[in-house]
């Protein structure tokens, strides 16, 4: 008898969702952490974009998450604001809340709802075949070997299980040097949210909470050893030399230094073995991507590995999860090189920022830029179809008879869902053979039209069937129906 269903090794915010994600299918899940407990002092990301409050939404758990945080208007590319008050979702804005809160949010969650965590249980071997994989686990009473039908590699950027499956993680070296600081400021700049470039360097100070500051610097002469320490003295020295002063600075919480290194798994998968999160793809914090994207790749494979683990749909369903976050983290990396590239202080980058300054006033540039970093616009791939087909549904108002109003309440228990807005019951019936795996609403529009990301307002379908992570898999009536409920959620009971 296997110790789990899926081993998830790291407990980050990626394993952590997808842990969530498994258990609301009612997967049998063993999260494995190398750290005997939660990190509190490492506050790392700064925010939830737009998309990854949705996909929260969907599951009914953001609201904690909102009350912790706070709405920011707006965001960046490259330090260059973007206005995100337009954008089609019910989240407008950045939501301002540190990794530390993310982390245990989540983890408030994903206990509850039945994942078992060990912490001080590093993974540090595996073998595969075709019944399942076997996991050699070190902690403080030595090594043990644990056995999953599948194990997720979630376990960062320096991914052991990445290592250890043969996944290659090409990409482009480090150009720069960052540098960073949770620190008290005695001399803080007037501005809430500071940034400037000067010849030394890029350097920008944030208030993460009152009378605690983010000091970053970026350094363009000299690419960092990736072991070299990192004090207070020599984040003091850099801005200094960047900006004149140190700010005071003094009581550090977190320092820690980085690179642009941009790198990416050359597969998602290989066997019973997958990767998620930073373990798959790693680049600059520019834009403050990188979390989100291990979430929304959780939410993408949860689903997905708990229809194949219950023997609803075929292995190759796990394909589908490489070709559709591949290419979006794909993206995210090339968005970060270019906004390094943008960052830089010389005389013919500072001419290009002015350049792209001015084009960000033009309301389709901010709105493509701001759809791109908060990830509202992601499409995969569904072949021919209706034009919907592979966008995330909106949070549309409808009505049913149940009293649900909008449509990502259908989405709490994670199951697929067919909406049928008509008042006939033909699409209903057609799914009627996947009534274990997909649930049929029927609803009222309050609207004739959405307003989608990069297609802006769209006539609402007679029906749309939803995937579990949100995303349309098919819209009437283009395309067959149960071509598609077979596709996504196998062949009919
Ligand atoms: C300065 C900075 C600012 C950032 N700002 C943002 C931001 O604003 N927005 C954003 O979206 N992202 C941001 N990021 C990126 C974000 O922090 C990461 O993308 C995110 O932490 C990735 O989550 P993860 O769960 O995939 O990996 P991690 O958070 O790295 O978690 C991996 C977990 O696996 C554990 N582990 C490692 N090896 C093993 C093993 N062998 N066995 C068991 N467990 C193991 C680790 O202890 C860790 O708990 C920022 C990053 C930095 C450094």
């Amino acid at each position: 008898m296997a110790d789990a269903e899926v081993i998830v090794a790291g407990a980050g915010p990626t394993g952590l969702m997808l842990a969530y994600e498994l258990r609301l299918a009612g997967v049998d899940v063993l999260l494995l952490e190398r750290a005997p407990e939660r990190g509190t002092v490492e506050s790392r990301a700064g925010g939830l974009h737009a998309r990854t409050m949705e996909v929260l939404d969907q599951r009914g758990i953001l609201g904690p998450f909102l009350e912790a945080g706070r709405p920011i208007q707006a965001g960046h590319f490259s330090g260059l604001w973007l206005d995100f008050t337009g954008f089609p979702s019910r989240y407008p804005y950045l939501l301002g809340i540190l990794q530390t809160k993310v982390e245990r949010l989540l983890e408030e969650r994903v206990l509850p709802a039945g994942a078992r965590l060990r912490r001080s249980a590093e993974v540090v071997g595996l073998r595969q075949d075709e019944a399942g994989v076997e996991v050699e686990v070190a902690g403080p009473d030595g090594t043990e070997r644990l056995s999953a039908a599948y194990l997720v590699g979630c376990d960062g950027g320096r991914s052991t299980v990445r290592r250890l499956a043969g996944i290659g993680f090409p990409g482009t070296p480090a150009t720069l040097t960052a540098l960073l600081g949770d620190v008290e400021l005695a001399d803080p700049p007037e501005d809430l949210i500071f940034q400037e470039r000067r010849e030394g360097g890029a350097i920008s100070v944030l208030q993460l909470e009152p009378g605690w500051y983010r000091v970053m610097t970026q350094q363009y002469d000299r690419v960092a050893g990736r072991d070299e320490p990192v004090t207070l003295d020599t984040l003091r020295q850099a801005c200094l030399s960047i900006a004149g002063t140190d700010y005071g600075m003094h009581t550090p919480r977190w320092l820690s230094r980085f690179g642009d290194a941009a790198r990416q798994a050359s597969a998602y998968r290989s066997g019973r073995v997958l990767l998620a999160g930073d373990a798959a793809h790693v680049h600059f914090p520019a834009g403050g991507q990188g979390l989100n994207l291990g979430v929304q790749d959780a939410v993408n494979l949860g689903w997905k590995l708990a229809s194949v683990v219950a023997g609803h749909t075929p292995e190759s369903l796990l394909d589908t999860y490489h070709s559709e976050r591949h290419p979006v983290a794909e993206r995210v990396l090339q968005n970060t090189r270019a906004q390094t590239a943008l960052s830089r202080v010389d005389s013919h980058t500072t001419a290009l920022r002015e350049v792209l300054g001015k084009l960000i006033e033009f309301d389709d540039v901010n709105r493509y830029l701001g759809e791109m970093v908060s990830a509202l616009d992601v499409r995969y791939p569904m072949g021919a179809g209706h034009p919907l087909a592979g966008h995330r549904v909106p949070d549309a108002d409808i009505e049913t008879s149940s009293g649900d109003t909008r449509v990502f309440r259908l989405l709490h228990a994670g199951r697929g869902v067919l909406l049928d807005l008509t008042a006939g019951a033909e699409y209903g019936a057609a799914a009627a053979p996947w009534a274990d795996r997909v649930d049929v609403v029927r609803a009222t529009s309050a609207a004739d039209r959405w307003v989608m990301p990069s297609l802006g307002a769209v006539p609402v379908p007679a029906a749309v069937l939803l995937r579990p992570d949100g995303h349309i898999a098919w819209a009437a009536d283009a395309g067959s129906l149960p071509g598609a409920l077979t596709r996504w959620f196998g062949p009919p009971r």
